[in-house]
């Protein structure tokens, strides 16, 4: 946890809030960051103490935990354990994706559910935030046994799910397969094509151009924003990618458009460092089509070699784009990106970068981007998605493209003069934090106590 303290008007708030949610520590460091943010509101906004606002938005509306029976092909039946946090209405139907990771727990779900709330906020389209997923672990099972688990899953999901209810979508662990998946026995159980149940959709059956590269290409257009404002780009930077995912993909693809090289990336068995820069097809051929491992990637590539010891933060880089998973990047790998170099941080991922490491950064003048800015453009496109749901209509590929760019422009413009409105200039974490409580507050006040 930080070492800056909170302001005494939320000290209590934040002791209370971890006593009534014992060992739920991601959960705990995402609402202490939003709090340590508040700092300049703090007793400025009378209906905001009035109406508990603060101790109201750490409470989620509601929480479902659901058992997950499945059976494997060799026919032995496994248990899993499902979520979905219903946290915050006050903009619109429940919004976030879902993840299925062994790590799963309801503090996961809830850190990721929170962030949700304020990333959606921000985004200014009219969504709330929700989060959910499980413990089940897709990695080495066959397609039969993902089918059914994700129909087991929806089983229970479906009846609390709805167009104007609850709207998932993918996260770790569930991409276009997982939702085909789940959307197909939505629309069994229900006896209703209802589209605009689940984003990230298949483009022949309601999913919208740009969905998949959304939260990569957003992160990407948001680091070249921030560096835009100071007169730079990214022309001939040297450029870290952490994960190989759908995120990380998408993030480097829109790097090498933009005239950057990415010079690494990583999956759990190490990183790849590739200096001629990392070969677009044939990481989307061993990841997304062989669903293999970076180790396939090196024994195609010369110019690579795997490191399965170290951390990916050692190689040098100006600008680094953590898009793997939360706290993947300590103080201590904060220390060796700024003595290597680095002048920009924007994140992929949620929460990937530890609190001690955006301490580092911000004392040492590293330009940081909290994820609930820089990755929102991931779930924006899911709004877009649910707007082409709603009018039974689809978009082409650049006029999306050019709505998240913008999306994205305006996610950013008003983190600087957030900032800027209440001194803390250059400060994109208060920015992101003031300006999307603030909107989320201030529905939550003119909505009454609920
Ligand atoms: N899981 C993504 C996120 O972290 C996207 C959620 C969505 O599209 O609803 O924002």
């Amino acid at each position: 946890m930080s070492t800056n303290g909170l302001h005494p008007n939320f000290q209590q708030h934040f002791d209370d809030m971890v006593a009534i949610n014992p060992g739920e520590t991601e959960f705990h460091q995402a609402v202490y960051e939003v709090m340590q943010s508040l700092a300049p509101i703090a007793g400025r906004v009378p209906e905001y103490a009035q109406w508990s606002i603060l101790k109201r938005v750490c409470e989620p509306e509601r929480q479902i935990i659901f058992r997950v029976p499945w059976v494997t092909d060799d026919g032995d039946v496994q248990i899993q354990r499902g979520f979905r946090v219903e946290f915050n209405s006050a903009l619109g139907p429940y919004k976030g994706g879902l993840r299925f990771h062994p790590s799963v727990n309801l503090s996961i779900i809830k850190f990721l559910g929170f962030e949700q709330i304020f990333k959606n906020s921000l985004t200014g389209m009219p969504i709330g935030g929700g989060k959910g997923g499980s413990d089940f672990d897709p990695k080495g099972k066959s397609d039969t046994e993902i089918m059914r688990f994700c129909q087991s899953f929806m089983t229970e999901l479906y009846r609390h799910i709805g167009e104007y209810t609850d709207v998932p979508a993918g996260d770790i662990g569930v991409g276009g397969r997982e939702l085909g998946y789940l959307f197909g026995q939505y629309k069994r159980i229900t006896n209703r094509y209802e589209s605009g149940v689940l984003t990230g959709k298949g483009l022949s059956w309601g999913g919208s151009q740009v969905r998949t590269e959304a939260t990569g290409y957003g992160t990407v257009y948001f680091a070249q924003e921030m560096l835009k404002e100071r007169g730079e780009s990214l022309e001939g930077r040297r450029v870290v990618v952490s994960g190989s995912g759908n995120v990380a993909i998408y993030a480097v693809e829109k790097v090498h458009q933009l005239g950057g090289t990415v010079v690494a990336i990583s999956d759990s068995g190490g990183h790849v460092v590739d200096e001629k820069g990392i070969d677009l097809e044939l990481l989307r051929e061993v990841k997304e089509v062989r669903r293999g491992r970076l180790t396939d990637y090196v024994e195609a590539r010369s110019s690579a070699s795997h490191v399965s010891e170290g951390s990916i933060w050692q190689v040098p880089c100006d600008v680094a784009l953590p898009c793997a998973t939360q706290n993947e990047l300590s103080a201590e790998d904060a220390h060796t990106l700024i003595r290597n170099g680095v002048k920009l941080v924007a994140e992929g991922a949620n929460m990937p970068c530890e609190p001690g490491a955006i301490e580092a950064f911000k004392d040492a003048g590293v330009l940081y981007a909290p994820g609930k800015a820089s990755n929102a453009g991931g779930v924006a496109t899911s709004a877009l998605e649910m707007q082409q749901n709603a009018s039974r209509d689809s978009w082409g590929f650049e006029e999306t493209e050019a709505a998240l760019e913008e999306i994205m422009r305006d996610i950013h413009r008003n983190c600087v003069d957030t900032a800027a409105e209440y001194d803390c200039e250059g400060d994109y974490m208060a920015g992101a934090n003031l300006a999307g409580y603030i909107k989320v507050a201030d529905a939550m006040v003119a909505q009454g106590v609920i």
